[in-house]
């Protein structure tokens, strides 16, 4: 069975609630609660929870399987803090800034795994999407039907990610996931549809959408014609 590493150890500063992004309260509970049901609902039991470091005694929702560590200074950092807490298996991470997620998300992203070093949640993009310059002058129109919003879950082989993240704290500060870290380091990577459902919570506008959404899951509104 895999491990999961539930990094949460974010300052929340774009979100302005006074506090840790994870801890802040979403639908009557704090936001790292949603990722850690799902987590439970794949049958994932071994969790280590990576939180800033001022929070390790706080009250985390977790079952007799599950630890609490102290989070890095970057993500990657909290990873690899996290990783080195977990015992044996292939690895989940996820970011409990995305408490959309679902357990077919962890099933699916740990069944992609074989043959692959890691295997990624992402939504295919549909916005179209462009480069510019400082100028803000277009330099280029890249081709959407290639394009991947990436996501967490992110499922890794232990050797591909424990290889990966061998590397020095400048290399972690400018990952924003950890699959890249594994292609840099010439491991497999495959991407695993998922939708845009699975947001990520960085802005209150995220944080009163997901309000909705999880209303929506716990009560769903009538079928069309049946109200
Ligand atoms: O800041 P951002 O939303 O991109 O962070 C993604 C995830 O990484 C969040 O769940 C956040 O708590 C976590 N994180 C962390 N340690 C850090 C920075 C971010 O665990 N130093």
């Amino acid at each position: 069975m895999a491990v999961a590493l539930l990094v949460a150890a974010g300052s929340g500063e774009r979100l302005g609630a006074g506090g840790p992004k994870a801890f802040a309260e979403l639908a009557g509970r704090p936001m790292l609660a949603w990722s850690l049901d799902a987590l439970r609902g794949a049958g994932i039991e071994e969790i280590v929870v990576a939180v800033p470091p001022d929070m390790v005694g706080a009250a985390v929702p977790l079952d007799a399987g599950g630890r609490v560590v102290a989070g890095g200074a970057t993500r990657s950092e909290s990873v690899r803090a996290a990783l080195a807490a977990a015992p044996p298996g292939d690895v989940v991470v996820h970011d409990a800034a995305r408490p959309l997620v679902t357990p077919e998300h962890f099933r699916a992203a740990l069944a992609a795994l074989a043959g692959a070093d890691c295997a990624i949640a992402a939504a295919p993009v549909t916005d179209t999407v462009k480069e510019a310059g400082p100028d803000r002058l277009v330099s280029a129109t890249l081709d959407r039907s290639r394009l991947w919003a990436i996501q967490t879950p992110q499922a890794f082989r232990r050797a591909a990610l424990e290889r990966a993240l061998a590397v020095d704290a400048a290399v972690l500060a400018r990952a924003t996931d950890d699959a890249w870290l594994v292609e840099r380091t010439g491991g497999t990577v495959r991407v695993v549809e998922s939708t845009p459902a699975n947001l990520k919570v960085t802005t209150p506008f995220d944080l009163r959408l997901a309000e909705h959404l999880l209303a929506d899951r716990l009560s769903p509104p009538p079928a069309p014609g049946r109200a």
